[in-house]
């Protein structure tokens, strides 16, 4: 499937959106400049001794974008694809998230470049391990936050607290978000971004009058992410026709049967939907998925999987970008002449990082939220923050991504020209 190529630089990407968001703003080069660079990059290469007895070196990054508007947020990935550009565009991307909901944070993000599928528990203990010493200079609950994303989950967030604990001398919860619920971790959490995906996709079709019962969606990526968006999809009524992982699709135009197919994934720790089976179901890959005949189209795996090749074929009525950057600008430009709707990352998969701003608050503060709580606090500022973006983009004839861009970008320089330049 279409992934980072030669020709690709997520971080490009950033840069012109930033660009062009300034330039509408009215914002003089001087004025702007600092957000095109990040404020500190770290690559560090991680010695492993293997389970063959062997020693393997991994290649690791962590990236502040910015701490403007406070600490550096963002999760820590392993993919064998990660890299310093990738790193880059991801911790920039945080950046403007954390802006556009409005939360008192700037943006970072780590990542190793590995495949966890094929590293054994203690191999990946020891590299999640010798990754946080290697970065621990820069990370802390008042410098730089860092949380699950792709490949990474609550318990390598367990991991990362303990080294980090253990080199301070003493356990330090607000270290790092998504941890597991005995181990500071708070609850509604684990579903905060897929949950975050449903009201946006619930505001959404409010917005194009359409019904949510009955609507058509298909699913890319069936991660942290991409999971918890189809159940609670399936479970306020929309028909999740299809769903995907790295190994393919799997599709069914009567609506899939998402919770058996998540008992199936749940199974073991390397399941995968090309070997599930059963008679209604047609599988596809996800270049087929991603121009199925549906209402909307939620890209919840990797980037640039919507670009300049399959732009003009998406059939969706709207993209909701679930993962971070899954459309290239060339597709943006084409989906808008084209009149699909897109909501994009920096609103759309924005509960995640909202509920860890809970979480880290919590454990700052020593306290407990109910899951209610949580649920209730996360829809108020999704909710405050699409209706935002929505109008920023009617005011300005834009489309809803240059409508939050123009928030967030107003909202990162308003407090670099508040700081002043030190
Ligand atoms: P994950 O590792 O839990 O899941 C990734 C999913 O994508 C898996 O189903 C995997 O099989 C699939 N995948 C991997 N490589 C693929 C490929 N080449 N083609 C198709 N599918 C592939 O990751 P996640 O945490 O669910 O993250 C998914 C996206 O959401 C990423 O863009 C991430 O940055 C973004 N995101 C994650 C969070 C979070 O809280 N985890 C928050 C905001 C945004």
């Amino acid at each position: 499937m279409g992934r980072v190529n030669a020709t690709y630089n997520p971080y490009d990407n950033v840069l012109r959106v930033v660009e062009n968001a300034a330039a509408i703003l009215g914002y003089k080069e001087d004025e702007y400049s600092t957000l095109k660079y990040p404020e500190r990059e770290l690559k560090v290469s991680i010695p492993v001794a293997m389970d063959n007895g062997g020693i393997q070196v991994f290649e690791g990054f962590r990236v502040q974008h910015s701490t403007t508007r406070g600490p550096a947020k963002g999760g820590v990935r392993f993919h064998p694809a990660v890299s310093h550009d990738e790193v880059k565009a991801l911790a920039a991307w945080m950046t403007f998230k954390c802006a556009v909901v409005n939360i008192p944070y700037g943006g970072g993000k780590g990542g190793i470049i590995c495949d966890p599928r094929t590293l054994s528990e203690r191999e990946l203990h020891s590299l999640t391990s010798k990754y946080t010493a290697a970065i621990a200079p820069l990370i802390g609950p008042e410098q730089d936050i860092p949380a699950p994303d792709v490949g990474t989950n609550a318990r390598v967030m367990a991991w990362m607290m303990d080294t980090y604990g253990m080199l301070k001398g003493h356990t330090v919860l607000s270290v790092v978000t998504g941890k597991p619920l005995g181990l500071g971790g708070i609850k509604g959490r684990g579903e905060a971004t897929g949950r975050g995906v449903m009201i946006t996709a619930q505001n959404i079709l409010k917005k194009m009058n359409r019904q949510v019962a009955g609507t058509t969606v298909a699913v890319q990526g069936m991660g942290n992410v991409g999971s918890v968006t189809a159940r609670l999809l399936h479970e306020i009524g929309m028909k999740v026709v299809a769903v995907s992982d790295v190994s393919g699709g799997v599709y069914d135009p009567d609506g899939l049967d998402i919770p058996e197919i998540l008992a199936y994934l749940s199974q073991t720790r390397n399941a995968l939907l090309c070997d599930y089976r059963t008679d209604s179901l047609i599988h596809l890959t996800n270049a087929e998925l991603l121009t199925l005949d549906v209402t909307m189209l939620v890209p919840a795996a990797l980037e640039n999987q919507i670009n300049g090749d399959n732009a003009d074929q998406i059939r969706a009525e709207v993209v909701l970008e679930a993962a971070n950057g899954p459309t290239t600008l060339e597709a943006d430009e084409i989906l808008e002449k084209r009149e699909i709707r897109l909501v994009p990352d920096i609103l759309a998969n924005a509960g995640g990082v909202v509920v860890s701003y809970f979480e880290w608050v919590q454990n700052i503060q020593e306290l407990c939220w109910t899951e209610e709580q949580v649920n209730t606090e996360l829809r108020n500022i999704m909710d405050v923050a699409f209706d935002e973006v929505w109008e920023s983009a009617e005011a300005n004839g834009k489309t809803l991504r240059m409508g939050a861009y123009l928030i967030a970008v107003k909202r990162v320089v308003e407090a670099r020209l508040g700081r002043g330049i030190f």
